[in-house]
């Protein structure tokens, strides 16, 4: 006999919007999705900057279950892939369960149920919780000195402010992550001058980048295989297990290749020897997230674009001091500073089995084991968690397999054979001890600093394969898991 069962679901983001619709698909209707901001979409509602672009190819950023003939570009602009969340959630009736502007500010489970606060004090309860809260959503404002006392324009990339006019303006940019090699390359074609402030130059992974014409969208629509064969052909995935092999083998032949690949743009895109080597990175590629690109070094290399690598020493009511005394006179700064990625729910208040605080549980790092599950938090469920691969990789695609295990997980709930799942804290230990120290290996731990680390230095990723991780979410151990 099939037990009802009540679902929340914190964020309408891509994962959010995932879940909803697998409930939805299931026949289930008693779900509520929470989300803090005033529509849907995550960071795709967040980031609205200049250039902001998805790159990951767009039939891969795409779910399964909602192929889209669509897109216009091999890698799809920024407020194209709102409007297809906006479409699915239409297309797959669950806008009626979204209760927008409604931040979560608290679950507590009360031995049976999560408990769940709203910051405008709505209360609700529901039998499982499903945080699909996202990764990069808490901005990081850097320290520097005087950043107050800017008189221009100041905002951080994922508070774009489209009032302030860029035309005919000096514009500063710190930081060069995807976000502000995203933001120059287009800020380039402006009518304005740039500064790019680089604390650590990156390397570069040359793409392409390409219109899909309306004939191919004609094709896409009519032949839906066309998709298919895309989302599922060996160049995308060919493509994957090669990063992959090179992210956990910093010293394989696929390793080798990216590292070609990268210095060989360098060498080759860059014609002015003394910004070629402004712009060499002094460690390995892919370190640091790899950056994807088509137009970077063309930008970097066009008349209205500067660029400074040195150190800012404080920022002045009229621009920016570097450490050797040079000053640039800008009129607006854009922080592409980046975001503090160890905060995934938090800071809701999540307080599990026996008043146990997910802030102390994670008080050494955040993780989940296989970023599902934590012990103590019976019936709650991350997507898109701590320890989660990371990388080059549609998170859809990940997002999709870890709901697909959530699921198997849930059978005997949803079967009315037991009311509670969690994970076991020895499982637990036991994933993060072999996965900790299979991180230090791999590429993201071999000497740069980057989101990926821990404060220890340490990876917070996924460091084995991608197939591994696959056949992971392809069924749950159950032995790891303790029912009531
Ligand atoms: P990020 O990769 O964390 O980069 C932050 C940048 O700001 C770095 O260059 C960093 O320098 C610099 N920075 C931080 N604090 C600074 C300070 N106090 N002074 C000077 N520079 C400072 O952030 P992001 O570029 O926003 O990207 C975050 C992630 O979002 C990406 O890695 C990716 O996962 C995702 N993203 C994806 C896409 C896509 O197309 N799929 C696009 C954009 C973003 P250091 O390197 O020296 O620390």
């Amino acid at each position: 006999m099939s037990k009802p069962l009540r679902y929340i679901v914190v964020g309408a983001g891509m994962s959010g919007i995932l879940a909803a619709v697998r409930l939805k698909q299931q026949g289930i209707d008693d779900f509520t999705v929470y989300e803090k901001g005033e529509s849907i979409g995550g960071t795709w509602r967040e980031n609205r900057y200049p250039g902001l672009t998805c790159d990951v190819p767009a039939h891969n950023y795409t779910y399964s279950f909602a192929p889209h003939a669509g897109w216009s570009a091999f890698y799809a602009p920024g407020p194209e892939i709102r409007d297809y969340f906006e479409k699915v959630v239409d297309d797959f009736g669950v806008r009626s369960h979204l209760r927008l502007n409604s931040n979560v500010t608290a679950c507590e489970w009360d031995g049976a149920r999560w408990n769940v606060e709203i910051e405008d004090g709505t209360k609700d309860s529901a039998d499982i919780v499903i945080a699909a809260s996202g990764v990069l959503h808490h901005i990081n404002m850097p320290a520097i000195e005087g950043i107050e006392s800017f008189a221009g324009d100041m905002f951080h990339s994922a508070r774009w402010n489209y009032d302030v006019s860029t035309a005919g303006k000096r514009i500063g940019v710190i930081g060069n992550g995807s976000t502000g090699v995203q933001i120059v390359t287009a800020l380039s074609q402006q009518d304005c001058e740039i500064v790019h402030f680089q604390r650590s130059p990156q390397w570069i992974m040359p793409v392409q980048q390409f219109a899909y014409s309306d004939e191919d969208r004609a094709q896409f629509a009519s032949d839906p295989s066309r998709i298919e064969a895309l989302r599922n052909g060996d160049e995308y995935w060919g493509g994957i297990r090669r990063f992959n092999e090179a992210i956990i083998d910093p010293d394989s032949p696929a390793m080798e290749e990216i590292e070609r690949l990268c210095r060989e743009n360098l060498e080759t895109s860059v014609r002015d020897p003394e910004l070629r080597e402004k712009l060499r990175p002094d460690y390995r590629a892919a370190c640091k997230r790899l950056i994807y690109s088509w137009g970077y070094y063309d930008a970097a290399q066009r008349p209205n674009v500067a660029i400074e690598v040195g150190r800012i020493a404080r920022i002045e009511p009229e621009g920016v001091r570097m450490a050797d005394g040079t000053f640039y006179e800008l009129d607006v700064i854009a922080l592409a500073t980046g975001f503090r990625a160890d905060r995934f729910i938090r800071p809701t208040r999540v307080i599990g089995r026996d008043a146990i605080d997910l802030d102390d549980v994670w008080r050494e790092r955040p993780s989940a084991h296989y970023a599902v599950t934590i012990p103590g938090f019976p019936n709650f469920f991350m997507l898109n968690g701590p320890t989660g691969p990371v990388g080059n990789f549609s998170l859809i695609d990940i997002a999709e397999r870890q709901w697909d295990y959530i699921e198997q997980l849930l059978e005997p709930i949803r079967s009315g054979a037991k009311a509670q799942v969690e994970c076991r804290s020895d499982a637990f230990d036991d994933y993060n001890e072999r996965r900790t120290l299979a991180a230090r290996d791999t590429i993201f731990g071999s000497g740069c600093t980057s989101w990926y680390l821990d404060k220890d230095g340490v990876p917070l990723t996924w460091p084995w394969s991608y197939d591994a991780f696959a056949e992971a979410m392809e069924k749950p151990r159950l032995g790891d898991f303790a029912y009531a």
